[in-house]
């Protein structure tokens, strides 16, 4: 790895989970891939916990299966979802899902493991070479390639730019690809905390009435047989800040009675790392000699725990996309069938993430009462649990 050669077929911008795992998949039908990574090497060959904890899917896993990564994953650290369960306002009002096989409904895997994972698979890969530290200074696209400089000095082509470099994009920008924007000026906290009593395998999400959002995801015990989650908490700015600077104790305490003792004891396990929470989505996939990928194309928000899984079937789309094109990565048509399907899979959802955050942390008494009516009748009404069932448990792509 870190030496480059001038010609590639593919240049990717972005060495995080999805621009590495597409050079992997890339690489098992012998294409050549060059990754501009803006970070160090150490940085991306052994990633340091970001508080993450990403909820997979069994399309995920399947994915991840086939690229020979999963099985890289400690397995121990892959926590299963048995049940989730919505509640509304306080503890009373809920929608539960559970599968009706034996199946978990997803599956908990800490981000820096995921990254590990995918890093270790494409490293020392004769196919993939990952230039870190280093950004695009230029990009320009004309009908025999794109061509790069480096910032790190020198300059290449490829035949295929894929833009991986997050959902904030500047290579994106850089091209003037537009983007829808959606600044939710919410900020999201995420750590880990141990807690006395049991989770059951139960995902909560709790949309509580006075502006604070609390999700505690289910993870496997620690080495002593203590009950551990992951706990997610949404709140604005300030709020966000208050809890920040609370102590560990404190903050612990603060947890304990805002999930209203459900658990017991709390304690917090590592450190309390906080995101802002803004959508993206971009009005273009693909065109001449270049495609979004990843973040960098659908920045979801991550109450319905999408990004990642989104990312993953980009990526399968795009190789398959690719495969079926005779193994040429800038023809037109494998490009547009990419843009075509990921939209059709990744739109709806994305759109429907958005209505729910919106009805869910608005407090009018209309919105409380769609609420209610909303989770009583997806309880009732079998169809829509139906559907959200399937998107979590989704094995196949559609
Ligand atoms: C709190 C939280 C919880 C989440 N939970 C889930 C979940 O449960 N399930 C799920 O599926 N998803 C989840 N996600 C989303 C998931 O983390 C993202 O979808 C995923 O990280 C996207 O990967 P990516 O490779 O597209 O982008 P990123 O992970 O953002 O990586 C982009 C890479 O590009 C590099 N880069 C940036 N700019 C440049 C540049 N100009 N030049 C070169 N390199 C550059 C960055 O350094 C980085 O390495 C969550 C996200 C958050 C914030």
């Amino acid at each position: 790895m870190n030496t480059h050669a001038e010609t590639y077929d593919i240049a990717i911008i972005g060495a995080g989970p999805v621009g590495l795992a597409l050079a992997r998949a890339l690489s098992a039908q012998g294409l050549r891939s060059v990754v501009l990574e803006k970070q160090s090497l150490d940085a991306i060959a052994n990633p340091q916990a970001d508080g993450r904890d990403i909820a997979l899917t069994h399309l995920s896993r399947k994915i991840l299966g086939e690229m020979g990564i999963w099985p890289a994953i400690p397995q121990g650290e892959v926590s299963p979802i048995v049940k989730a369960q919505v509640f509304n306002g306080g503890f009373d009002q809920h929608m539960d899902m559970h599968s009706d096989s034996e199946d978990a409904l997803g599956f908990i895997v800490s981000n820096h493991l995921i990254r590990k994972a995918i890093y270790d698979s494409v490293a020392g890969d004769g196919n993939v070479t990952l230039l870190t530290d280093c950004t695009a200074k230029d990009i320009r696209i004309d009908a025999k390639g794109c061509h790069i400089s480096l910032s790190s000095g020198g300059n290449l082509t490829a035949k295929l730019l894929v833009i991986a470099d997050s959902r904030f994009s500047a290579t994106r920008q850089q091209l003037g690809i537009p983007a829808a924007k959606h600044d939710f000026s919410k900020v999201m906290m995420v750590c880990r905390m141990t807690h006395e009593l049991t989770h059951d395998n139960t995902a909560r999400e709790c949309f509580l009435y006075d502006g604070w959002t609390l999700a505690v995801l289910p993870l496997n015990s620690d080495e002593n047989g203590g009950y551990r989650s992951s706990v997610v908490i949404t709140a604005n700015p300030e709020r966000n800040k208050e809890i920040a600077a609370l102590d560990a104790d404190a903050f612990a305490r603060w947890a304990e009675a805002k999930l209203q003792h459900r658990f017991g004891t709390m304690t917090l396990e590592n450190t309390r790392h906080s995101y802002p929470l803004v959508a993206t989505y971009a009005e273009r996939f693909s065109g001449a000699r270049w495609v979004l990928m990843g973040d960098a194309a659908v920045g979801m928000h991550p109450v319905t725990a999408h990004g990642f899984n989104f990312g993953l079937r980009g990526v399968q789309t795009l190789a398959e996309s690719i495969k079926l094109a005779g193994g040429d990565p800038a023809s037109p048509t494998a490009l547009l069938r990419y843009d075509r399907q990921h939209r059709q899979a990744t739109r709806p959802l994305y759109l429907a993430t958005n209505g729910i955050v919106r009805l869910y942390t608005t407090d009018t008494p209309v919105a409380k009462v769609a609420r209610n009516v909303l989770l009583k009748g997806a309880n009732l009404l079998s169809p829509v649990k139906g559907v959200l069932m399937k998107k979590l448990m989704e094995a196949e792509k559609h």
